[in-house]
């Protein structure tokens, strides 16, 4: 079998996975692995390519960015293989030599596959919902337990012991493993609470990930309920501790402004009430002595032009916010008290 048996040779793969929401830019596969008939590692949504428009479905229409154009996995049924001209024993030497991983019963993915759209494939279904966006570079503040979409037909499912949470519905490419991008928003949306499904929105726009008429169709997919969180999205937020400390603000009937640019302090998160800087810090963003020194002699600038700065952790802002709000509220009663 040669390179002309391999599906979509030609093709303009630019971008690989490379694990959980982590991408890299890559020149087109060389030809030795797109000969073994299965090579492309993940399958590119470039519009102008057949297997763009035909696993994309509606998401390839309104993905803002090919820098981060959808991806899946495909899925590879025995009979697919053969008609490709693969032979058992070329699979069998494929596996072997981890080009190829068996899911499970008549379902192969390429060896690169990445361990949660493996788990899923192999419990009978596609990543999905914030397991799918978390492995796209979404904020998802939860995604300890694998979400899955299986088809509502389906029979045994092979959970193995996971901490799983099944999507039951139907459509979907069949030879995808991974949901689309609109139809993972549109569950991860259902699946999380409303702080929390914002912020995921928030990420998905701040990334490029989808446009506004992207997000007029995630939005055109979800009960009316949830129409009104549309207006809360902000494709500003640089992280989703962000979105929620913001979102926070606003509950507690805040002024809210985002990424002001203080003359002598520069860009902040988030001014309140026209006085109040609040910085959200993470330790990814934030470690190091020299980084904090310029932290608090920012801090020292602002206080100097009459700003309180408080800076709350992202920590905290995920999982203690009675106790960020407990601040704010003691910082703004303090503030009354000096300025009645
Ligand atoms: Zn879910």
């Amino acid at each position: 079998m040669g390179a002309a048996h391999g599906p979509n040779r030609g093709s303009a793969f630019r971008i690989s996975c490379i694990g959980h929401g982590r991408w890299r830019h890559a020149s087109p596969p060389p030809q030795a692995r797109i000969s073994d008939g299965c090579a492309q590692s993940a399958v590119e949504a470039a519009p102008t390519t057949a297997r763009g428009a035909k696993l994309g479905t509606v998401t390839t229409a309104h993905v803002a960015s090919m820098e981060h154009a959808p991806a899946a996995w495909r899925v590879w049924p025995r009979a697919a293989l053969y008609s490709e001209g693969w032979t058992w024993r070329l699979i069998d030497r494929a596996v072997t030599a981890g080009r190829l991983r068996r899911a499970r019963r008549d379902a192969y993915l390429h060896g690169d596959v990445d361990a949660a759209t493996f788990a899923a494939c192999r419990i009978g279904g596609q990543l999905a919902c914030v397991s799918e966006l978390a492995r796209r570079g979404v904020f998802v503040l939860e995604a300890n337990r694998l979400h899955v979409r299986v088809p509502e037909t389906a029979g045994r499912l092979r959970c193995e012991g996971r901490d799983v949470r099944i999507h039951w519905s139907g459509g979907g490419e069949r030879d995808a493993a991974n949901v689309d991008l609109l139809d993972a928003l549109r569950d991860a949306m259902l699946c999380q609470q409303p702080l929390e499904a914002i912020a995921t929105l928030d990420s998905a726009l701040h990334l490029g990930l989808v446009d506004e008429a992207g997000l007029a169709e995630v939005f055109r997919r979800l009960p009316r309920r949830l129409q009104i969180l549309r207006r809360l999205t902000d494709a500003a937020a640089e992280a989703g501790s962000e979105s929620i400390m913001r979102l926070l603000l606003r509950k507690a009937g805040c002024h809210v402004q985002s990424q002001v640019r203080i003359p002598g302090v520069g860009r902040v998160d988030f001014l309140v009430d026209g006085w109040l800087i609040i910085e959200c810090d993470s330790e990814a963003h934030h470690g190091g002595w020299e980084k904090q020194r310029r932290d608090k002699r920012r801090d020292q600038v602002a206080a100097s032009l009459g700003y309180a700065t408080y800076r709350p952790i992202a920590e905290d802002i995920f999982w203690h916010r009675d106790a960020v709000m407990a601040a704010v509220r003691g910082l703004c009663a303090m503030r009354a008290v000096v300025r009645p």
